[in-house]
């Protein structure tokens, strides 16, 4: 909300109901790009590129699908994932029955619940023509592949969710549109997981851009950078957290891969050595009839 006086400064909010709420300190708006705009003045906009530069984000669309099923398919797995292939709909899968703690509202406990299952499909705009009975019955069948059980379960509800703008689009160019957290308009700051974070588009974008933001307000208001540092902490704590698992992970992968190939190695050259033929192929399958985990076969073409 502009104030009164039209001086370049932010007072407040005005709500859809009309009622107007002053700030004391100033707006963070955690609104995202395409619901933030049209409610900028347009002065703020001509007087800002930064803010401005926002327009130019493109986004990236979801689809989330929910399917629940009469009976526990999942093998007890919490979640799971196919690796990249053009053709496939979902990346990754989550039973919601294995995941969540405590009971549901009737007091049942989540764990004897039968499955329900949630997936995401990633950059979603290319499904644009496709009917949500197609996106089911292509879900489901993925989850098929992976469990069987699914084959034979029964599905008693599901719900298709389109989201018009999960993340901006991390395409060439995108760095440099990402706004700073405080504007150049007085009193008006911005905060969400596509501002100029140092971090790719994500929660941890998110939880940073708010603290950015809180911290710049603080500063500007006579407090030391840092003020907002405790939330900071704790949020870059998880963050390295997540990639020190993610990094273990790579590492014990890269490990078995590499134990494989040496034992194939060694066994090929003793082959090679009384044939004097053979060649090895280490093939990652995946997204296969039978069980669609991720796991490495090992095909050996000796002649
Ligand atoms: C299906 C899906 C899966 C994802 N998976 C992951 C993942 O595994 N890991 C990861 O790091 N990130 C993931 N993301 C991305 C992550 O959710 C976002 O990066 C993050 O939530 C962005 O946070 P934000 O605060 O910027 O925006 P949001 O979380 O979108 O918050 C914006 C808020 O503004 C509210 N709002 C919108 N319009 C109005 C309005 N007019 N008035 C009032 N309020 C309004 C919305 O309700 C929302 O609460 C996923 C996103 C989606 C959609």
């Amino acid at each position: 909300m502009q104030c009164p006086s039209g001086e370049d400064r932010c007072c407040g909010v005005v709500l859809d109901s009309g009622e107007e709420i002053r700030s004391t300190l100033g707006v963070i708006s955690t609104l995202p790009p395409q619901t933030l705009l049209p409610l900028i003045p347009e002065a703020w906009l001509s007087h800002d590129p930064s803010l401005k530069s926002m327009e130019a984000l493109k986004p990236c669309e979801y689809i989330s699908v929910y399917i629940w099923f009469d009976q526990k398919v999942s093998e007890g797995k919490q979640m799971w994932a196919r690796t990249y292939n053009k053709d496939d709909l979902n990346c990754e899968f989550y039973d919601f029955s294995e995941i969540y703690p405590g009971s549901d509202g009737s007091g049942k406990p989540w764990k004897q619940r039968p499955s329900l299952i949630g997936s995401n499909i990633i950059d979603s705009g290319r499904l644009a023509d496709m009917t949500d009975d197609e996106v089911i019955e292509r879900t489901l069948r993925e989850i098929q592949e992976s469990f069987p059980l699914a084959l034979e379960a029964k599905v008693l509800h599901t719900v298709v969710n389109r989201v018009p703008m999960a993340i901006h689009r991390p395409v060439v160019g995108t760095e440099k549109l990402r706004p700073e957290q405080r504007s150049s308009v007085r009193d008006f700051y911005v905060a969400g997981c596509w501002t100029k974070t140092d971090f790719p588009c994500s929660m941890e974008s998110a939880a940073r851009s708010g603290y950015l933001a809180a911290d710049e307000l603080l500063q500007l208001r006579g407090r030391e950078s840092g003020s907002a540092s405790s939330v900071a902490h704790c949020m870059l704590q998880a963050v390295r957290e997540r990639l020190t698992n993610i990094l273990c992970q790579h590492l014990s992968f890269c490990i078995c891969v590499g134990m494989i190939q040496v034992a194939y190695c060694s066994r090929l050259m003793f082959q090679v050595g009384s044939k004097l033929v053979g060649s090895m192929q280490v093939t990652q399958v995946t997204n296969n009839s039978e069980k669609n985990l991720t796991r490495l076969k090992v095909e050996e073409l000796v002649n």
